[in-house]
């Protein structure tokens, strides 16, 4: 059988991976984008630029691939499910749907009797004022998020107050967490009870956003199975297909959380492509183009560090030991809290 054309919708440097995991396994792809600078497109083998609800452009892509997929989940839903009425979208819509909303992912992970922070819905100031045992806690929109971005830390009943915000927008109000440690599980679905699993990353963020991640994650070993237990059970209960990340917390009493999934490769997972025989990217190609699946076997334990912003510049200068893998993204501009490339190195 001839290899198919993978199609992606989105085209950040997850894209990017994704496309050179693909080229290994001679798998050519197709770029969907609504940013004509697009870095993805500098390692796809095809690049549509249009609008995520422009039905032409989203026909001329369909028509170019066999099997579709996507590297960001706040793609919408309606686009996601009439491409899907066309042509397979791996994961399935109805999966990004769940996620991309946090009260109905919260709702879903807590439905399954998996601990997550405690929280409410919110779409009235009055709301939070009458929940002051969630305080401190972060306001975080219902969709849209990421990076941190839709995130309002309010301290006391006071800083509700100062809020200038819509609220009829809906938002969840959260718990603060006293994080001990935040680790991550990646795992790849291929089929029932047939999935890869990656051993817990830890990770650092800074101002929300993820800094530094390493493995082995130093953590006891009974959140190292609780972990992966709930991370296999969500896979399962969605019937995932292809890579997912669930992120954790881990609070000063040892206590396991489940924070949010993410229903794609994952920036925690970068390590995966110098540690490991197969990296998390592959791991995804392989499942959505029902490829075979092989075991995944750690080759050396690694750290990885995001270079955001202008922290680029010095690290494109730099020359690299033989255990040190520096990917730039190849970004257009450089922009202050914008992910421009990373460094891996296997220790
Ligand atoms: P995003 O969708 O932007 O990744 P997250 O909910 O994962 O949003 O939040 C980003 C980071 O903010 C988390 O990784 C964590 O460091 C911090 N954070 C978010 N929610 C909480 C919480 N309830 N308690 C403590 N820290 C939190
Ligand atoms: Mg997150």
């Amino acid at each position: 059988m001839s290899k198919p054309t993978l199609g992606i919708i989105g085209g950040g440097q997850l894209g990017s991976l994704l496309c050179s995991a693909a080229k290994k396994l001679k798998i050519k792809t197709i770029i969907f984008s609504d940013d004509q600078n697009a870095p993805a497109q500098n390692f796809s083998d095809g690049f549509i630029y249009g609008k995520y609800d422009d039905p032409n452009k989203i026909n001329e892509f369909i028509n170019q691939v066999n099997i579709i997929t996507y590297e960001f989940e706040n793609i919408p839903f309606k686009t996601l499910d009439e491409i899907d009425k066309k042509k397979s979208v791996l994961p399935k819509p109805s999966i990004n749907k769940i996620i991309q909303h946090r009260l109905a992912e919260k709702d879903f992970i807590n439905n399954l009797k998996i601990r997550t922070t405690r929280y409410i819905y919110v779409d009235k100031r009055s709301q939070i004022e009458n929940a002051k045992d969630l305080l401190p806690g972060l306001l975080k929109t219902t969709t849209l998020g990421y990076d941190g971005k839709g995130q309002f830390f309010l301290n006391n009943i006071e800083s509700v107050k100062d809020l200038d915000i819509n609220f009829s927008k809906g938002y969840i109000l959260e718990k603060l967490v006293e994080l001990k440690k935040e680790i991550s599980i990646i795992i790849t679905r291929f089929d029932e009870k047939k999935y890869e699993i990656y051993e817990p990353i830890e990770n650092l963020h800074e101002d929300q956003i993820l800094k530094h991640s390493r493995i082995p994650a130093d953590i006891s070993n009974k959140i190292l199975e609780q972990s992966k237990l709930w991370s296999i059970r969500l896979a399962e209960e969605l019937k995932f297909i292809g890579t997912m990340c669930v992120e954790f917390f881990i609070d000063k009493n040892d206590n396991l959380y489940v924070n949010e999934i993410a229903p794609r490769v994952h920036n925690s997972g970068h390590l995966t492509i110098n540690a490991f025989n197969i990296s998390q990217f592959e791991n995804h190609i392989r499942a959505v183009c029902k490829l075979e699946q092989i075991p995944i076997k750690k080759i050396s334990n690694a750290k990885m560090i995001n270079l955001i912003g202008d922290q680029i510049s010095a690290y494109r200068k730099k020359n690299y030991a033989s255990n040190e893998f520096f990917f730039d993204y190849f970004k257009k501009e450089i922009k202050q809290k914008r992910k421009m490339g990373h460094l891996t190195t296997l220790i």
